[in-house]
């Protein structure tokens, strides 16, 4: 062979021909390095060629070979696999795998820290056994299979899924985790090194430059074993994969929203099934798409019924928000404050959830109705009091909180409206002014080392109250939690998004499995004005699987996801028309094909984000048609001009 294929990480559709020097021993995978205009850059050997059709005298030569492992022809397929599926170039989809500052550079040694022994032995109760053994079964067996296991907060599905670890590792083979927040995992990663302990790789985007290269290059040496990661760690060159855990499988966070459109979850499956290895979805509230899978056969599912050490769940009450008048600025009504006096008072702790960063989420002129806006987006601009700042959380635009309005130029005419986070501390403060109050959100927890911090401090006793986002929904263990209250169970439910009902079941049920999860008893308020809704009502009951029964039954009836197929399509630039023009003329381009329907343009429901104005259409077909095929074909009719950007978003999750 005289020639390669070098497929190189970057937005390129395909790879190009070089020659291979004398004496240069390449194989199909190898990482080498050749001329690119007028610099160079490593890339992958995507194929070995006989000869080029490229002419002798354009052709140039391979100028270096890294002596690092080829990337494994399985991770290639899985390349090209994601590539097809999302219709990503295919070079941005090797960037995921491979586009690490200084791999190449040299030789790297690393070397994890060293173990702490904790001996911590643990007796599996009979349905936790049971599940385990399958799942062992599933590792020794080396062929693809897909397990949900299932089983309500505190239930040991950790303990489980660590014996089919230790399956894995005991076979010589890398095992996989991922999890959706990154931020958070610090105490599993610790959990899972002292039970097998090994040295767990941790991988995501906080890591330093020379972390990565050091962690990379053990990863596709196969000397990293045990990898706990974001999605991202998905795109790694494994070359002896065995297993792949995908935690809290129900989170979005799953689905990457910038850059190359996919499902980590979704893609996770993919390349178990590529590579013929097993693959553990867990989660206490499964997404519709997974609990389908199950009902249908495609996925196991292993059931754990009992809380451990025979905890119980929290019941959960509404308080009914219709019958309060709440004075001006409150938000706690007199029922949750007085459930809070009496957790604290046996000096157990309250975490309060409002999903809703900053002081309050609108900023509003008394005098002149003015609503505070980010000039870069459809969106209100958030007023964060503790820093004095204005954030727009969709954009990271920020200014100084004004102290007049930006508009009619009143002075102190600007009025917080609604909750967040830091206006709820505020209210809560001046009822408990001795307790011991923290904030749990992305904004005061940013990195591994303030998460620890914090998590340490509450399981010492020394906070009361935390007041939290989303973020802390995410599997903490917290033994002396007996009161949660949720403060606008409504909020999820607006808005247009497809799955808001799902997200909000979802987020609450993991919010109240924060209560109680020792041997203490918990209890879950959620204020809510809707108290007849089917989530609060399934909430109160305890009912998820009627609930999956109901959404699985409305879904299937609009022939929506799982029970169909969307690709959203956004456009965007700088001048409105010309977006509008461009969604319009790919619209009018769409060919008929049964069973497939393309709707809009419409404007985005955020219309302007980060400067530039953005139109949706929405293709729906049917579950069992190649809506990729439909799209390849169609997009190739009307190419939008180069100052629009288009972005091909199959299977979307956000539908702003
Ligand atoms: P889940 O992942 O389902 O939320 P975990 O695996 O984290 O549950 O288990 C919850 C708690 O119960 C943990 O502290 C765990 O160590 C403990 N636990 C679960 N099963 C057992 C067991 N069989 N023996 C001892 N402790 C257990
Ligand atoms: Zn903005």
């Amino acid at each position: 062979m005289s020639h390669a294929a070098i497929l190189l990480p970057r937005a390129v559709n395909k790879p190009f021909d070089y020659r291979i020097p004398e004496g240069m021993q390449v194989t199909e995978g190898s990482y080498v390095q050749v001329p690119v205009g007028k610099t160079t850059e490593w890339g992958v050997v995507w194929q070995l060629l006989a000869m080029s059709d490229v002419p002798p005298e354009k052709i140039k030569p391979i100028q270096n070979l890294s002596t690092l492992p080829p990337m494994p022809a399985l991770t290639r397929q899985f390349i090209e696999w994601v590539a097809n599926y999302t219709l990503s170039p295919l070079g941005n989809v090797l960037t995921m795998a491979m586009r690490v500052p200084t791999i190449f550079e040299k030789d790297r040694v690393y070397a994890p820290k060293n173990l702490i022994t904790k001996e911590m032995p643990v007796t599996l109760s009979d349905e936790q056994t049971q599940a385990a053994d399958i799942l062992r079964a599933a590792v020794d067996a080396k062929k693809y299979a897909a397990f949900l296991l299932d089983g309500i907060t505190g239930s040991g599905k950790t303990e489980v899924y660590l014996e089919a670890i230790k399956a894995g590792l005991k076979q010589g083979l890398q095992v996989l985790v991922l999890v959706p927040e990154i931020v958070l995992t610090q105490p599993l990663i610790q959990r899972l090194e002292e039970r097998l302990q090994l040295p767990a790789t941790s991988w995501h985007s906080n890591l330093t430059p020379k972390q990565r290269a050091e962690r990379w290059q053990a990863i596709a040496k196969g000397e990293a074993r045990l990898i706990v990661g974001a999605r991202s760690a998905l795109f790694l060159p494994f070359p002896k994969l065995g297993l792949i855990i995908v935690d809290e499988e129900h989170e979005h966070s799953f689905k990457q929203e910038e850059g190359v459109l996919y499902h980590g979850r979704d893609m996770a499956v993919v390349r178990a099934h590529l590579e013929q290895l097993p693959i553990i979805l867990v989660s206490a509230t499964p997404s519709l798409e997974t609990e389908t899978n199950c009902q249908s056969g495609k996925y196991t599912r292993l059931l754990l019924k009992a809380r451990h050490g025979g905890a119980t769940l929290p019941p959960i009450e509404t308080i009914d928000m219709r019958q309060h008048r709440m004075p001006a600025k409150q938000f706690v009504s007199p029922h949750l404050i007085k459930a809070i006096a009496e957790t604290i008072e046996k000096r157990e702790q309250v975490l309060l959830f409002l999903n809703r960063r900053g002081y309050a989420p609108l900023t509003l002129c008394r005098t002149c109705g003015h609503r505070l806006k980010c000039p870069n987006c459809s969106a209100w601009i958030v007023e964060h009091r503790a820093l004095g700042k204005l954030q727009c959380h969709h954009c990271g635009y920020q200014s100084r909180s004004p102290k007049n309005c930006p508009e009619c130029k009143a002075e102190d005419s600007l009025h917080a409206v609604g909750p967040g986070v830091e206006r709820l501390q505020e209210e809560i403060v001046e009822h408990f002014p001795n307790a011991r109050v923290a904030l749990f959100t992305s904004d005061h927890i940013a990195t591994p080392k303030q998460a620890e911090k914090l998590l340490s401090e509450i399981d010492a006793g020394k906070i009361d109250i935390i007041i939290g986002t989303q973020m802390v929904a995410k599997g903490h263990h917290f033994p002396n939690l007996t009161l949660v209250g949720v403060i606008d169970a409504d909020l999820g439910l607006e808005g247009g998004d497809l799955r808001a009902s799902e997200k909000s079941f979802q987020m609450m049920t993991q919010v109240s499995g924060r209560a109680g999860r020792a041997e203490k008893k918990g209890k879950v308020l959620l204020q809510t004005y809707n108290p007849d809704h089917p989530v609060m009502k399934a909430l109160i009951a305890g009912d998820r699987e009627n609930f999956l029964k109901r959404e699985a039954e409305y879904r299937r009836a609009a022939a929506v996801p799982p029970f169909g197929r969307f690709a959203a399509i956004i456009f965007s630039g700088r001048n409105e028309s010309e977006v509008k023009q461009a969604a319009t003329q790919l619209r009018n381009a769409a060919p008929k094909q049964a069973g497939t329907q393309v709707l809009g343009p419409a404007p985005a429901p955020m219309t302007q984000l980060k400067g530039k104005y953005r139109y949706r259409l929405l293709v729906k077909s049917l579950k069992n048609s190649n809506l990729q095929q439909y799209l390849r074909q169609w997009l190739a009719l009307a190419p939008p001009p180069s100052a629009i950007q288009m972005k091909v978003d199959i299977d979307p999750y956000s539908f702003m």
